[in-house]
């Protein structure tokens, strides 16, 4: 709640956009709470923040956890903040409780998780796992031509840890817990999700080109309709994905009509597609029912349809000793869990390419993420960092 006084909006949200003035008050508040705590603070190249509470082993890797503080334009307390909060109370229980761990314990929260004004999203956690290039981030632009290096610099985040490097070596075992972000474990009353992975995603840029028409003058049989043919290709993705149902999901997000005119039939019809599942069988058996029906839809309305992937996350699934160690927490502390997947991309699906990842979800109000009346209740939020404090501890004792 302290933290959310900073870019604090009328509706109860967070405006806290990543390397912002307000993005640099949060990180400096946090960045108080982990000295208090007595925490040694690296900062990396692309501003990423670590802070670590020592181990009794010098020999030890790091035990760590994290998230984000960045927020959407219109977002809420809890996304990433809760994760990054939740992290600095298991800090602050060891101190309280004079719990020493073999290995050292660490909290880090990732530059620009969301990627509302820098692409890509989940940048700081991607450079750390090398998926990107640090020289190609520093000089990614916003929509001003300011560039991530020069922000960073004026915020005064731009650390020298070189990325991607942890003294001592890297993470013996990274864990992230977050707001479910969507429906799943309100709907069933459980307090807590054991995140196994996450989707897999397969984004496409689709082209419906037919003929503009009068609207009058052209009869319906002799028509070449962009945006008819669109409604079925619509209604088709909506069918392949409950055909993969649980874990499929399929969306069309965008449209964009040529002409647009109320009185022209459609000329072209661009539009998105946005392909999720569990597993890549389940993502190909989308991507090849999408082609043959859109290529039957087009054949029937005398149309053209071209279709580009442009963007491809590989489902991820999360190392089996870290998703027991949180299942085994959330038993030895009595909380009914489930297994879940997440829909939603996070840092720690990054992470998971570099070291041994598990994440814990509880639940949000009405699954609403990502708005300004984002809401958990405080025994959840409890019971998450609980269950991140006896996870860490059995990696680190
Ligand atoms: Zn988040």
């Amino acid at each position: 709640m302290d933290l959310a006084h900073i870019g604090a909006t009328p509706k109860g949200g967070v405006r806290r956009i990543a390397l912002t003035d307000e993005d640099r008050q949060g990180r400096d508040l946090v960045l108080h709470w982990f000295h208090e705590a007595g925490m040694a603070v690296r900062i990396d190249e692309v501003g990423n923040v670590f802070a670590r509470r020592a181990g009794t082993d010098p020999a030890a890797r790091a035990v760590a956890t994290g998230s984000h503080i960045d927020t959407q334009p219109s977002g809420g307390k809890f996304d990433g903040n809760f994760g990054v909060l939740a992290g600095l109370e298991v800090v602050r229980t060891l101190n309280d409780r004079g719990i020493r761990t073999r290995a050292p314990i660490e909290v880090a929260f990732w530059t620009n998780e969301e990627g509302t004004r820098f692409t890509p999203v989940m940048m700081g956690s991607g450079a750390f796992a090398g998926v990107f290039d640090v020289a190609r981030i520093l000089g990614e632009k916003d929509l001003a031509g300011l560039a991530v290096g020069d922000e960073l610099e004026r915020i005064g985040y731009r650390g020298t840890q070189a990325c991607g490097e942890v003294p001592g070596g890297m993470f013996a075992a990274y864990f992230e817990v977050h707001i479910e972000q969507g429906p799943v474990l309100e709907a069933q009353g459980l307090p807590i999700g054991v995140v196994q992975g996450a989707l897999g995603q397969q984004w496409y840029d689709v082209t419906v080109t037919g003929m503009d028409a009068h609207a009058g003058p052209t009869p319906m049989g002799l028509r070449h309709d962009a945006m008819l043919g669109t409604a079925r290709m619509v209604e088709a993705v909506n069918r392949i994905a409950l055909a993969e149902a649980p874990d499929g999901r399929g969306t069309v997000g965008f449209v964009q009509v040529t002409p647009n005119s109320r009185n022209v039939v459609p000329g072209e019809v661009r539009f998105s597609v946005d392909f999720r599942h569990a597993q890549q069988t389940g993502l190909d058996h989308m991507d090849a029912a999408m082609r043959r029906e859109f290529a039957a839809i087009a054949d029937a309305g005398r149309l053209q349809v071209a279709i580009a992937q442009v963007v491809k996350f590989d489902p991820c699934a999360f190392d089996a000793a870290c998703v027991g160690s949180v299942r085994r927490a959330a038993e030895a502390l009595g909380l009914p869990c489930m297994d879940i997947v997440s829909g939603a991309g996070h840092d720690a699906v990054y992470v998971a390419r570099v070291a041994p990842t598990g994440m814990i979800f509880v639940p949000c109000k009405d699954g609403i993420s990502h708005n300004e009346i984002e809401d958990a209740l405080p025994e959840h939020i409890a019971a998450g960092a609980n269950v991140l404090l006896h996870a860490m501890l059995d990696r680190a004792t």
